[in-house]
């Protein structure tokens, strides 16, 4: 059974002065050029923006007036210009399997006129980890086959503060700021650790599309005065915006994960048709050539599992030929229905025997394991109802 939550604490929208603007999400060079304007000088501004970035980023506070450190009018001035934003819940749920997804609203406060928009984010607990799997994109330009978001147009990019800002919100409830009470519904992990250790930027969305906002807001979530999580525990998946993949790896230093889907050109057209602009060669080609790639950092491959049309011995065989010079690990994703979706699960008997081949070749446990089905949490079946905006719109929102 999954229950579904009407949140009556963290739901309501926090009482929000128009026109504020969100310190979440800047870096902290820009938060010291901010304090400047108040007149504090460089010092003091680099300062005061270091105990902000611990009171926001460490402790987790979003009020301006429990920063004791911090001189009371100068608390009081920031308060007036600044906020410190969370999404909205619009929901949250909980699988039989202790997987928890929510649905996050947002809202432009500069525009207050304008719609706002929801993304699904997603948590995943096992027993020494607990991964946050992250949304870019309210919706995604790109169309393929198998995925539910990809029937979803794209409505925007996600700002650096609203991709925080879903960590930042999951943090809250999970119980991980200092002072935070664990939920007694659903998992953590065992033992004292955060209940966040790991982050996907698997959610709604192409990562690589909204480059620059998610560059920033993987910046700060990897800061170490901050949230301070390490890079290797960061993943980043893309359905393959080549030109992308090395600022990836040079600007950022995350792990990289490629969802490949098929070994053949003409198959990848279909099922991920990015593929006609950069096919398979050129690739492989930025994978190998990722900065920072080695056997003790490998690429992540994501191989969706399809009935009959990318699952056979042969494609398995040629998957192991195709990453064979590249420091690699194999996950294949048993495929997750969606309502339309025309696809369906290979049986359990043939991903086995993909599998076995897959491991001959010296990939350990290559089979991800479905979570959150119950609860529409599965990897490519969010998707969210927020209706996308006409041209104009979007871009009187976009000012
Ligand atoms: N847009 C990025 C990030 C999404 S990651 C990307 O495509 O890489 C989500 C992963 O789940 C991707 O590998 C995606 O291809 C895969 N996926 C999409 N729909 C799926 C489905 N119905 N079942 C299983 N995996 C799916
Ligand atoms: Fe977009 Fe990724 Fe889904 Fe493709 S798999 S439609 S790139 S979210």
């Amino acid at each position: 059974m999954s229950l579904a939550l009407n949140i009556d604490h963290g739901s309501a929208p926090r009482p929000q002065k128009s026109g504020r603007q969100d310190l979440l999400g800047l870096s902290k060079k820009d938060i010291s050029a901010k304090l400047g304007d108040f007149g504090l000088s460089d010092r003091d501004a680099r300062m005061r923006a270091s105990q902000l970035w611990n009171w926001m980023y460490v402790n987790g506070t979003t009020d301006f007036g429990a920063m004791s450190n911090i001189a009371k009018g100068l608390r009081a001035d920031l308060a007036q210009a600044f906020r410190i934003g969370r999404p909205e819940i619009v929901s949250e749920q909980v699988s039989n399997d202790g997987t928890r997804k929510w649905l996050f609203r947002f809202r432009d406060p500069a525009h207050p006129n304008m719609p706002p928009v929801e993304v699904e984010t997603v948590y995943i607990p096992e027993a020494d980890r607990g991964t946050l799997c992250v949304s870019s994109q309210v919706g995604c330009t790109l169309t393929c086959s198998f995925c539910h978001t990809g029937t979803q147009k794209l409505v925007r990019n996600l700002t650096a503060g609203e991709i925080l800002g879903q960590v930042m919100m999951a943090r809250e409830r999970l119980g991980d700021f200092p002072g935070g009470v664990r939920p007694t519904d659903g998992l953590v992990p065992h033992g004292d650790s955060r209940a966040i250790t790991n982050i996907v930027m698997m959610g709604m969305g192409e990562p690589l599309y909204n480059y620059d906002n998610v560059k920033q807001a993987l910046l700060i979530a990897s800061d170490g005065e901050g949230l301070s999580l390490s890079k290797r525990r960061i993943t980043l998946s893309t359905s393959g915006v080549v030109p992308q993949i090395e600022p990836t790896g040079s600007e950022i230093g995350v792990m990289l994960a490629i969802s490949l889907h098929a070994v053949r050109d003409d198959l990848r057209d279909v099922l991920v048709p990015i593929n006609k602009k950069w096919p398979l060669e050129q690739l492989l080609e930025a994978c190998r050539t990722y900065p920072g790639v080695s056997n003790a950092k490998r690429i992540t491959f994501e191989y969706v599992m399809l009935q009959g049309i990318n699952d056979s011995d042969a494609d398995a065989r040629e998957l192991v030929r195709l990453l064979s010079k590249i420091p690699a690990k194999i996950n294949l994703i048993p495929f997750n229905p969606w309502p339309g979706s025309n696809y369906v699960c290979s049986d359990w008997d043939r991903i086995e025997s993909f599998a076995d081949i897959v491991n001959r070749a010296g990939y350990a446990s290559p089979v991800r394991t479905p979570r959150g089905r119950d609860i529409f949490a599965a990897c490519g079946q969010l998707k969210s109802e927020t209706e996308r905006l006409k041209k104009k719109d979007r871009e009187a929102f976009m000012l």
